[in-house]
């Protein structure tokens, strides 16, 4: 599955948006400087300059106080030239993450992680929902993967990744198995899922023989290593799979893509052209 060919499709589709909607502002902020961090806010940073959004970077010294970070983030909440802001993670230990990402405003939360948008999904009525769990169904509608009445297996369960893809799978009508680090014998949960997500950050977890013959299968893993980047699963998988994501180049770019369309709906939000509910 060509996650750069998809990117560039959604990418044009937003350039076009943004051709009717005027200008929009897309803010990102980075509390320290986690290397891998860095890149995927340069990579979102450059996305969104390049299809004509105005980019606003952010960069917060490590040792911020969380009423100091908050202050910043109502800052860009009540800026009316912003329309979509996420604040990358992992933040340092000190900062309370859950409370600093539910300080965000709804209608500019792209990562959809504020408990309203979370907590839309849950409903079965999604607002904001995240660019890589956004990305990945997206790569399945291109792909034209059924997802009703299928077995997914998603291998992780974090609030940015695993969960959200794993309601977004639920509302198309997949059965839908969770698998995370206390799973026992996770062979067990993946050799017969038509449609399997490793979202983990654990390089070669998922091996060939974990793999039903011709199921679609979704690298969100990134691990950076020596010898470049790499993801969940072995590309031994490559034999058995009928549709695969390549690390580099498959859940990836779909991410920034999909961040650029998460700020247009945000636009689409804040002027009243779309309920947030
Ligand atoms: P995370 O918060 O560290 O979550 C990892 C998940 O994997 C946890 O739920 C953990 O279980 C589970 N896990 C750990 N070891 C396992 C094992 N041996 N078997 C089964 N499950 C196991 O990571 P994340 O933020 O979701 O990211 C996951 C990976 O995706 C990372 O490599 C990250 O870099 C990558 N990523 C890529 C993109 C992209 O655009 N392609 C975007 C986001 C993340 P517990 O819950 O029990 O700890």
């Amino acid at each position: 599955m060509d996650g750069r060919a998809v990117a560039a499709k959604v990418r044009a589709e937003v350039a076009h948006e943004i051709e009717q909607l005027g200008s929009l502002g897309l803010a990102t902020v980075l509390v320290g400087d986690d290397p891998a961090s860095n890149v995927y806010i340069r990579l979102k940073q450059k996305a969104a300059t390049e299809v004509g959004i105005r980019a606003v970077d952010r960069r917060i010294p490590r040792d911020v106080t969380e009423d100091d970070l908050l202050g910043i983030i109502e800052e860009l909440n009540a800026d009316d030239e912003i329309d979509g802001l996420l604040v990358q993670t992992p933040l340092p230990d000190h900062l309370d993450e859950l409370r600093i990402l539910a300080a965000v405003r709804p209608e500019k939360d792209v990562d959809g992680l504020t408990p309203r948008n979370a907590g839309q999904l849950l409903l079965g009525r999604p607002a904001h929902v995240g660019a890589t769990p956004l990305g990945v169904m997206r790569l399945l509608t291109e792909y034209k993967i059924r997802t009703a009445g299928a077995r997914a297996t998603v291998v992780g369960r974090s609030i940015i990744v695993g969960k959200p893809v794993s309601l977004l799978l639920l509302a198309a009508n997949a059965t839908v198995t969770i698998c995370h680090s206390r799973t026992e014998d996770l062979q067990r949960h993946t050799s017969d899922a038509d449609i399997l997500v490793a979202a983990v950050g654990h390089p070669g977890l998922i091996t060939e023989d974990m793999v039903k013959t011709g199921a679609a299968v979704i690298d969100v893993g990134i691990t950076r290593t020596e010898s470049g980047l790499l993801g969940d699963v072995d590309p031994g998988v490559a034999e058995v799979a009928g549709f695969l994501t390549p690390v580099p180049g498959g859940v990836g770019p779909m991410t920034i893509a999909m961040v650029l369309e998460n700020t247009v709906r945000a636009a689409k939000y804040r002027r009243g052209l779309l309920p947030l509910a």
